[in-house]
């Protein structure tokens, strides 16, 4: 391929099709690179994709994109071995404009979005893998392709290969990510009739649930998550590879343990498995995250670290950052530079957003999760426990029910211990 365009986009999740739309909708020749068959092929996520990043480039995506349900209820579930302590957040609101997310299959959500880059007028090659970045005097001027004949150049190279990032580990940008700065995630799509969602979850019309839950992980850091579709459900659970690792578990374990808890088995009662997936996440947040801007490269989404665990975001901080590369990319145009200085809006841009904000706010969050491992194995069943004890109305008084249920908490935690890690707690999202 003798072409040269502008922009060189290398693969088309949310953030290679947010820069590429950025682009092209720019007038910018721009090429997208996709190794999957379309684009959605080989990609999975947990399931959410907050409304706010695709409304800053398609006002109304809501009427026309592929999308399972609007979630109006936020639930949390802490799990002992038979019991839940819930919290719950739900408004009727998050299910109207400007909404807050929705559950979204990413087969059919990447496809779509792909659709809008290309009626902008990028050219989208599919089933074509990127396999290096080719380098002039220390600067990208182009890929190395696995077609025939297929080295292309172009003034910007926007890496969106996603968490492996293995283009840029090449170039020396990054190290291999270590255990501790990645998860593994792995998701059954279950089908179920939608009526028996509706019923099962508390849902109207188009309504639809997320629920985050801790507490089946074996003590492992992560978490699980079961979120409704028009007629599924996407449940899993995610891990540190470290700890997965160390304690030899297999991740199929683990959503098989999810599945048969008591609390969640009749959620998923009478659904058939129709998809199982696996997929890396990144963890590490704020201190992995690399050199965003080099000259001729810019690297945006899950290649750059872009997730943030508590809050379980990644997609909409790929589609912002693949929208503001993008957007430094038509500047570059503009001023004929291509440089990492003549790049760096996007960087400047990146620091004045939630995702870096963001990123930043919660740094420390992940280490802490890693380092107190009774957050998520003691503390839920002891949470439990003591919640049973206090509830339980058989006959004994309230005091000495709130006198036990302190002598449990002094059994397992000192006061000063609980203190100390709720501080940490608190100092890790501040
Ligand atoms: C289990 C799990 C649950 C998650 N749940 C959520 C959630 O509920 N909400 C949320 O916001 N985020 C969630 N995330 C995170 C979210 O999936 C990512 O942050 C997001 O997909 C990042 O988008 P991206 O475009 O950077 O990368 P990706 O979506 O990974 O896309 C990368 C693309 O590049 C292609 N590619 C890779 N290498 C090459 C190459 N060399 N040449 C050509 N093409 C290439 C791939 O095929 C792919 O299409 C979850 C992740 C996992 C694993």
């Amino acid at each position: 391929m003798k072409e040269r365009f502008d922009v060189i986009v290398v693969g088309a999740g949310p953030a290679g099709l947010a820069a590429a739309y950025t682009t092209a909708k720019a007038g910018l020749k721009t090429i997208i690179f996709e190794r999957g068959e379309f684009p959605g092929s080989k990609n999975m996520f947990g399931g959410v994709l907050f409304a706010h990043s695709l409304s800053e480039m398609f006002p109304d995506f809501w009427e026309e994109a592929p999308l399972e349900r609007a979630l109006v209820e936020e639930r949390y579930w802490l799990l002992s071995e038979d019991s839940a302590t819930t919290f719950s957040f739900k408004t009727k609101s998050f299910g109207q404009p400007p909404y807050n997310g929705f559950s979204v299959l990413r087969a059919k959500f990447d496809r779509w979005f792909a659709g809008k880059a290309v009626e902008a007028g990028a050219l989208l090659v599919n089933e074509t893998l990127v396999e290096k970045l080719i380098q002039k005097d220390g600067k990208t001027i182009g890929v190395q392709t696995g077609r025939e004949d297929g080295d292309v150049y172009g003034d910007v190279v926007i890496v969106a290969e996603g968490v492996n990032s293995l283009l840029t580990k090449e170039l020396g940008i990054h190290e291999e990510w270590r255990g501790n700065e990645v998860g593994v995630g792995v998701k059954e799509l279950i089908s179920l009739p939608k009526e028996t969602i509706q019923e099962r979850f508390n849902l109207e019309g188009n309504e639809g649930i997320a629920m985050r839950i801790l507490g089946t992980t074996r003590g492992m850091t992560g978490g699980a998550f079961l979120y409704t579709n028009k007629a599924s459900v996407s449940i899993g659970v995610a891990c540190m590879v470290e700890d997965v690792s160390n304690e030899c578990v297999c991740p199929n374990d683990l959503i098989d343990d999810l599945k048969n808890h008591p609390m969640v088995k009749p959620l998923i009662a009478g659904g058939s498995t129709k998809e199982y997936s696996a997929h890396m996440i990144p963890e590490a947040g704020f201190r992995s995250i690399p050199e965003l801007v080099h000259d001729g490269l810019m690297i945006v989404g899950d290649a750059a670290m872009l997730t943030i665990l508590i809050t379980g975001e990644g997609a909409n901080l790929a589609v912002t950052s693949g929208r503001l590369a993008g957007e430094a990319a038509v500047k570059a145009k503009e001023n004929g530079d291509f440089s990492a200085n003549g790049l760096s809006s996007y960087k400047e841009a990146m620091d004045e957003s939630y995702v870096i904000k963001d990123l930043k706010q919660f740094k420390d969050f992940a280490g802490y999760f890693h380092s107190n491992r009774d957050i998520l194995n003691l503390y839920p069943s002891l949470l439990n426990g003591i919640v049973k004890q206090v509830i339980a109305t058989d006959g004994l008084p309230r005091s000495e029910k709130i006198e036990r249920a302190k002598a449990m908490l002094k059994e397992k935690k000192s006061y000063w211990q609980l203190m100390k890690e709720a501080w940490h707690g608190w100092r890790s999202i501040r």
